[in-house]
């Protein structure tokens, strides 16, 4: 048996691995849903799809896949359920009080890849255990163009057996799986991730205005920050400022990326979780509190690195 506990990376590409998947269901096809779902129809597996919106499953037929006219319809004959929805209404909606776990089968295991708060996570999971149903929380790193590459971040909780049987599809969709702990630790150490993100983003974004503002160039800043004791993922691969970095959403006027909307929805349920559990996060109430000025502001459409033009003259 391959251990996945501690973050190993999983080398080669799998077309379904020895635990051959024929058929998988996915639910919600937006940004990151449509891209993962190709992958898989890609590595040869059949992909019956469901979204809400029209031109989501327009999309989907024109790539093959096979959409339905319900979320229930899609859960006949899988082998796996990928769900990639908003947020936590949503993922209740569908599971609870539309009763899709009812009408998923046993041997069906369930891969539920929003990131949505612990507990409504904990909640579901629960109630598929009590109906002997496997299911795994595994939010993603990477992004839209990880989901297109197929080189996103698994970050897994539930039972360590269940990662097992789903490996072949993160496979297919990522290039690393973490496996956190129990229910609900994938997205728990999901909102850790995404909150020091928006820490060290918004802290590199005012330093760089504060070295510009000081007649420093932006560029030989970045550079000689980066290669000292301030260098973070920020500066190396995501460097706010504009025309620093050629390919970051930065020097495209901030389109594309992580929106300012979803870095909010995440501070906010990082800031949930802190909340019950008593964690002191100064730090991360502030980045909250910048980017909700943000999406405030109407830019909830850009890339979570304009947080930087908050730092320049305007
Ligand atoms: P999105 O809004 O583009 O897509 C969500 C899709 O779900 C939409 O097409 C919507 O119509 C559909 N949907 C909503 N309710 C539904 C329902 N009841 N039944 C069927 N379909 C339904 O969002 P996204 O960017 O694809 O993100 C999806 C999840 O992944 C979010 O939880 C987000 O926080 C997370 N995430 C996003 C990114 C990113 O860069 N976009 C990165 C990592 C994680």
């Amino acid at each position: 048996m391959v251990r996945y506990a501690y973050g190993l990376s999983m080398g080669e590409k799998s077309s379904g691995g020895s635990l051959k998947m024929k058929k998988v269901g996915f639910i919600g096809l937006g940004n990151m849903g449509l891209p993962m779902a190709n992958n898989i129809l890609k590595a040869d597996i059949e992909v019956n799809a469901f979204d809400l919106l029209k031109d989501a499953m327009q999309r989907a037929d024109e790539l093959g896949i096979k959409t339905k006219s319900s979320a229930s319809e899609v859960t006949e004959n899988i082998d796996a359920l990928i769900t990639m929805l908003p947020n936590d209404k949503a993922v209740e909606n569908i599971f609870l009080k539309e009763g899709l776990l009812e009408k998923i089968s046993k041997s069906t295991i369930v891969i539920e890849s929003s990131t949505i708060n612990p507990e409504v996570s904990k909640k579901v999971s629960k109630k598929a255990k009590e109906m002997n149903i496997s299911m795994l929380d595994a939010p993603v790193s990477g992004g839209v163009k990880g989901a297109e590459l197929g080189s996103l971040t698994f970050i897994v909780g539930g039972e360590e057996a269940d990662l097992e049987k789903a490996a072949p599809l993160f496979k297919i969709m990522g290039d690393k799986i973490f496996y956190a702990g129990k229910a609900g630790s994938g997205q728990i150490a999901k909102l850790c991730n995404n909150m020091l993100l928006a820490i060290h983003m918004c802290g590199t974004a005012e330093t760089i205005a504060m070295g510009v503002n000081n007649g420093l160039d932006p560029v030989i800043l970045s550079e000689i920050m980066k290669n000292s004791s301030g260098g973070n993922w920020s500066l190396e691969k995501y460097n706010p400022f504009p025309g620093v970095m050629k390919g970051a959403p930065a020097s495209n006027n901030y389109s594309g990326g992580f929106l300012n909307s979803l870095m909010l929805k995440d501070l906010n349920l990082a800031e949930e979780l802190a909340n019950q559990s008593k964690s002191n996060t100064p730090m991360g109430k502030l980045a909250r509190e910048l980017y909700e000025e943000l999406n405030n502001q109407g830019f909830e459409g850009l890339d979570f690195s304009s947080v930087q033009q908050n730092y320049l003259d305007k």
